[in-house]
């Protein structure tokens, strides 16, 4: 799949020091030169709203960063093109579930485009790489972790139980709440999920040594990372680091069960640790409520932008928060937004402002404290409202390298 188009970083002459992120395995470290980051993508019939937009700015911050320390960004996303909640969408709407994914990732490429969001160097939808898909899961079934109900085929995940991220009766619960069946007569465990589903009729399939079917939700990032990251003999390497990937992202919905089953999927195909850290999104809701599709109150940034919003007080508005913390969306934000990116244009129009070095200095330090973007954006707006005032205004610094530094380190063009 062709990713939206490359965004260039503007070359910017200061030090970034580690980023420190604070994750669910410690502080997030950087191991060598390249940086290998898999971002979780979208299930193509809901795109793009503010929760996934904030979502994907996150990492986009984190990849810019990571870049401005000289490493070698290597990023893949995946499109879940063949998925439960897309055929439903589809069949509700009498669509073709093809084309309704289409559709929804043409539209997504352009809110990303549009939000400057540095595109990944593969992105891949899970069509597109069924035959990787199922070559992998004949390695997992040479390896003795799966079994089979009435032709559908299931992964056995009572080794990996240990590592579940929250309590055994929470996971069951959010496991039948997203996509899992834990009541399911002849099941080992409630938990095991579903690698490869024999064709129900209607639906889409393919064919393979497990039978006509389509793929799980989760193995589909196991294989993509993997095969993207490394290239296509991964599943003969012997030289894969461990844990494998550094980075996987996603919104905190995906802690529990997706990347957990995603990473022993991971471990079931090579016998190493899928990722060193995981970097998890809170959730954006609206007005005080929860954003979700059954509430029909889903903001979407293609409406947004179509009813005149500049791109970049969107942008602006949605990295001014904790990006770990679950945040409330008002039309009060977006106002304030708009305020504040006029008043740093007109910081950035002038002809001579206050030293732009001292005050980038501290939004980086703030950037690397785990992403204080709200802090960074904070010390941006005292920079801007001084060089606004005559008293303050030495006659000697240009306002370029503030320019610069908002273009490659927030991705704020403005
Ligand atoms: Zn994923």
């Amino acid at each position: 799949m062709l990713s939206w188009p490359q965004v260039s970083i503007p070359e910017c002459d200061f030090l970034f020091p580690p980023l420190k992120i604070n994750t669910s395995s410690g502080f997030f470290s950087e191991r060598g030169e390249v940086f290998r980051s898999y971002v979780c993508g979208i299930t193509p019939y809901d795109a793009t709203h503010l929760g996934h937009a904030a979502t994907y700015l996150t990492f986009d911050l984190i990849h810019r960063y990571q870049t401005l320390r000289g490493q070698n960004v290597e990023f893949v996303e995946n499109i879940t093109d063949i998925d439960d909640p897309l055929l439903e969408r589809a069949n509700r709407d009498g669509q073709n579930w093809f084309s309704l994914a289409q559709e929804q990732i043409n539209l997504f490429k352009e809110d990303m485009t549009a939000l400057r969001v540095l595109p990944p160097k593969n992105y891949v939808a899970v069509t597109e790489v069924i035959n990787d898909v199922v070559l992998a899961i004949t390695v997992i079934q040479e390896n003795s972790y799966t079994y089979e109900i009435s032709g559908d085929l299931y992964f056995r995940i009572t080794p990996f139980l240990d590592l579940l991220p929250i309590e055994l009766d929470m996971a069951l619960k959010i496991f039948a709440e997203r996509g899992g069946d834990p009541n399911r007569e002849g099941k080992e465990h409630p938990l095991d999920p579903l690698l490869w589903q024999k064709n129900r009729d209607g639906e889409p399939g393919w064919d393979s040594p497990m039978g006509f079917g389509r793929p799980g939700w989760h193995i589909e990032c196991s294989v993509i990372a993997l095969r993207f990251l490394f290239g296509e003999s991964y599943l003969r390497a012997k030289d894969l680091p461990d844990p494998m990937i550094d980075l996987q992202g996603g919104g905190s919905d995906l802690i529990f069960p997706h990347h957990f089953m995603s990473a022993a999927l991971g471990f079931a195909i090579t016998g190493k640790r899928f990722a060193a850290s995981f970097v998890h999104t809170g959730m954006v809701g609206l007005e005080g409520e929860k954003m979700s599709k059954s509430k029909g109150n889903l903001v979407f940034v293609s409406k947004l932008l179509a009813a005149g919003l500049d791109p970049m007080v969107l942008r602006f508005a949605l990295i001014n928060a904790k990006y770990s913390s679950d945040r409330m969306w008002t039309t009060d934000i977006l106002e304030s937004s708009q305020l504040q990116v006029t008043i740093i244009r007109q910081a950035l129009a002038r002809q001579f402002v206050l030293d732009p070095a001292k005050y980038i200095e501290q939004m980086i330090q703030a950037i690397s404290s785990d992403l204080d973007i709200p802090k960074a954006l904070e010390i941006l707006m005292e920079w801007a409202e001084n060089s606004l005032s005559e008293i303050n205004s030495p006659e000697i610094f240009t306002p370029g390298p503030m320019s610069r530094f908002l273009d490659s380190a927030l991705g704020l063009a403005l």
